[in-house]
Protein backbone atom coordinates (compact mmCIF):
# COMPACT_ATOMS: atom_id res chain seq x y z
CA UNK A 1 0.00 0.00 0.00
CA UNK A 2 1.52 3.75 -1.26
CA UNK A 3 0.14 7.07 0.03
CA UNK A 4 0.59 9.87 -2.21
CA UNK A 5 -0.23 13.40 -0.98
CA UNK A 6 -2.18 15.67 -3.05
CA UNK A 7 -3.28 19.09 -1.92
CA UNK A 8 -2.76 18.17 1.40
CA UNK A 9 -4.93 15.30 0.88
CA UNK A 10 -3.92 11.90 1.29
CA UNK A 11 -5.10 9.25 -0.80
CA UNK A 12 -4.65 5.47 -0.51
CA UNK A 13 -3.96 3.00 -3.51
CA UNK A 14 -4.50 -0.80 -2.80
CA UNK A 15 -1.25 -2.99 -3.84
CA UNK A 16 -2.61 -5.39 -6.45
CA UNK A 17 -0.77 -8.48 -7.81
CA UNK A 18 -0.13 -8.90 -11.86
CA UNK A 19 -2.04 -11.50 -13.11
CA UNK A 20 0.80 -12.96 -15.60
CA UNK A 21 3.67 -12.33 -13.29
CA UNK A 22 1.73 -14.04 -10.28
CA UNK A 23 0.68 -17.03 -12.92
CA UNK A 24 4.00 -17.96 -13.32
CA UNK A 25 5.19 -17.77 -9.92
CA UNK A 26 5.94 -21.27 -8.10
CA UNK A 27 3.51 -22.58 -5.83
CA UNK A 28 5.44 -22.17 -3.03
CA UNK A 29 5.33 -18.95 -3.73
CA UNK A 30 1.96 -18.48 -4.57
CA UNK A 31 0.66 -20.38 -1.77
CA UNK A 32 -0.23 -17.64 1.03
CA UNK A 33 0.04 -14.58 -1.50
CA UNK A 34 -3.38 -13.64 -1.50
CA UNK A 35 -5.72 -13.54 1.95
CA UNK A 36 -9.73 -13.67 1.84
CA UNK A 37 -11.53 -10.71 3.49
CA UNK A 38 -11.15 -12.87 6.26
CA UNK A 39 -7.77 -13.41 6.98
CA UNK A 40 -6.94 -16.44 5.77
CA UNK A 41 -4.79 -17.45 3.00
CA UNK A 42 -5.46 -18.74 -0.51
CA UNK A 43 -3.56 -22.35 -1.43
CA UNK A 44 -1.44 -21.80 -4.81
CA UNK A 45 -4.55 -23.70 -6.60
CA UNK A 46 -6.69 -20.99 -5.44
CA UNK A 47 -4.66 -18.25 -5.54
CA UNK A 48 -3.83 -19.72 -9.66
CA UNK A 49 -7.39 -20.09 -10.07
CA UNK A 50 -8.20 -16.07 -8.76
CA UNK A 51 -5.83 -15.32 -11.41
CA UNK A 52 -7.67 -17.02 -14.09
CA UNK A 53 -10.97 -16.29 -13.08
CA UNK A 54 -9.99 -12.40 -13.04
CA UNK A 55 -7.15 -12.43 -16.73
CA UNK A 56 -10.26 -14.17 -18.56
CA UNK A 57 -12.51 -10.75 -17.48
CA UNK A 58 -9.74 -9.38 -19.21
CA UNK A 59 -7.83 -7.44 -15.85
CA UNK A 60 -4.13 -7.42 -16.37
CA UNK A 61 -3.77 -6.90 -12.28
CA UNK A 62 -5.91 -8.62 -10.13
CA UNK A 63 -7.90 -5.93 -8.48
CA UNK A 64 -7.95 -5.96 -4.34
CA UNK A 65 -10.68 -3.33 -3.49
CA UNK A 66 -14.01 -2.21 -5.10
CA UNK A 67 -12.87 0.87 -6.97
CA UNK A 68 -10.47 -0.05 -9.91
CA UNK A 69 -10.85 0.25 -13.71
CA UNK A 70 -11.20 -2.39 -16.22
CA UNK A 71 -7.73 -3.57 -15.85
CA UNK A 72 -8.34 -4.01 -12.30
CA UNK A 73 -6.00 -0.79 -10.80
CA UNK A 74 -6.99 0.78 -8.30
CA UNK A 75 -8.10 4.16 -8.87
CA UNK A 76 -7.31 5.66 -5.13
CA UNK A 77 -9.27 6.36 -2.21
CA UNK A 78 -9.40 9.71 -0.27
CA UNK A 79 -8.15 8.78 3.44
CA UNK A 80 -11.44 9.21 5.18
CA UNK A 81 -13.10 6.59 2.73
CA UNK A 82 -10.48 4.04 3.25
CA UNK A 83 -10.99 4.90 7.16
CA UNK A 84 -14.37 4.24 7.53
CA UNK A 85 -15.18 0.95 9.08
CA UNK A 86 -15.71 -2.06 6.92
CA UNK A 87 -19.34 -3.04 5.29
ZN1 LIG B 1 -8.32 0.51 -3.89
Amino acid sequence: MSETTEKGRVRTFHMTVDIRGGLKLPNRILAGMLVRDDGTRLTAEEAREELLQAFRKGYDVLPTCDNHDEKGHCLGHDKEESEAPAK
